[in-house]
């Protein structure tokens, strides 16, 4: 069987964890410091906080942009559902806008169709009113206020969607124009490189662009530490929020209470959480960290491979990096066009019967229980129904690679 992902672990992580644990500090501490500091450090970034997952890091960034209760969060909902979520556990609803056909991302002009046509503007604000847009789903926290007390659009939620990079020159430019903070999703996204300037220059995603990015370490994303996450920005600020959230609202941290040497009482400043990274889980991070150019650079070999196997199918449109992203080919979605011989569903199983495993394009949260109304995004629901996601992981030979290339061409 030929699995559709699989995390690089070896010898180096497991030997890392082990020293964590038998170090006698297994949650968060000196090597969650140390993972921080390297991830910085790779991404350009001012400030990196570690944290449980991105679903409670992208939760913590929309609270410190000042997303609040009965606020609104422009998002794609062609996402994994933890991008609605996240915006739902600030009290606040996501707003939908479609995703460009071909980078599966936030279409800007979707969203600046949104800002201007769906929203008001008033006393230097944006305001949303969902009744004319597919209404108000019964889970939403908007359910809950007088209307009056709702629709303050608080943010911008891009998601570089299976690492894709997103068209943030164009986002950011459209959010500055109506003063909105923009929060990345870049739970695919480590190693994936934008350009601001029409490709000119490069930098790692999370340097950051916006008011931060949140990363994801689950094993089915490219940099794995079992479940665990990052938040980059460069406020300081923000930065301090993250780590009050993220330990109780705690004034003083466990390593610092530790290596005190006068009797340190600590405070609560606020309600926190407990969105800690242990620091066995930093310990495999920072062996995955080190690992990542390699693993960013045997994808992209890999995604070539396909590219040429995979070249000159009419019906198959194959990913490739927009004008103004490095692509870390975390996954490997081909479309098929409508007149396609094979549908997804023929085409997955016809694979699965072949020994290898795929996935369907990435789902849309607005079709799910929690957020589902009358809204329509033709283009979501398209790469939905139409993706198909081949397998890539880094230690996938190219006897496999050509094994997928033949099954997808067979017959064809
Ligand atoms: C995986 C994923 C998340 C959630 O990440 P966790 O670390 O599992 O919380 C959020 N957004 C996107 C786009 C993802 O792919």
């Amino acid at each position: 069987m030929i699995p559709v992902a699989k995390p690089w672990l070896g010898e180096e992580e497991a030997a890392a964890a082990r020293e964590a644990i038998l170090s006698g500090w297994v949650t968060q501490g000196p090597r969650v410091a140390e993972f921080e500091g390297a991830f910085a450090a790779w991404c350009g970034a001012r400030h990196a906080c570690a944290v449980s997952s991105c679903t409670t890091g992208l939760h913590m960034a929309l609270k410190a942009v000042g997303v609040a209760h009965g606020d609104v969060v422009v998002t794609v909902s062609h996402s994994f559902i933890a991008t609605a979520n996240a915006v739902r556990h600030c009290g606040a609803e996501p707003a939908f806008v479609d995703v460009d056909p071909v980078t599966f991302n936030m279409d800007p002009d979707a969203l600046e169709r949104f800002l201007d046509e769906d929203c008001a503007h008033y006393g230097g604000a944006v305001y949303h009113a969902f009744s004319e847009r597919g209404g108000l789903p019964a889970e939403s926290p908007l359910a809950l206020l007088p209307p009056e007390q709702t629709g303050r659009v608080a943010a911008i939620m891009p998601v570089h969607q299976l690492g894709m990079p997103c068209d943030m020159a164009r986002i950011l430019d459209i959010a500055a124009r109506y003063g909105l903070p923009v929060v990345e999703d870049a739970a695919c996204a480590a190693g994936s490189e934008l350009s601001c300037d029409g490709g000119k220059t490069f930098a790692p995603v999370g340097r950051p662009h916006g008011a931060a990015a949140c990363f994801s370490f689950h094993p089915r994303k490219i940099l794995t530490t079992g479940d665990g996450g990052m938040i980059t920005t460069a406020d300081a600020g923000s930065d301090s929020a993250y780590r009050l959230y993220r330990q109780h609202g705690m004034s003083v941290s466990d390593a610092v209470r530790h290596s005190a040497r006068k009797v340190t009482i600590e405070e609560y400043v606020l309600t926190g959480y407990n969105y800690r990274m242990t620091d066995v889980q930093a310990a495999m991070g920072i062996v995955q960290l080190g690992k990542l150019k390699a693993m960013v650079a045997e994808r992209r070999r890999i995604m070539a491979r396909y590219a040429d196997g995979l070249s000159g199918l009419p019906w198959l449109t194959l990913p490739q990096d927009p004008p103004w992203g490095r692509w870390n080919a975390m996954s490997y979605p081909v479309r098929l066009a409508p007149g396609a011989p094979e549908g997804q569903h023929a085409l997955m199983q016809r694979l699965l019967d072949a020994g290898i495993a795929t996935r369907p394009g990435v789902m849309n949260a607005h079709t799910e229980a929690p957020y589902r109304t009358a809204l329509a995004l033709p283009q979501s629901e398209a790469a939905r129904a139409h993706v198909v996601l081949l397998p890539i992981f880094n230690t996938m030979t190219d006897e496999q690679v050509d094994a997928v290339v033949r099954e997808v061409r067979r017959g064809h």
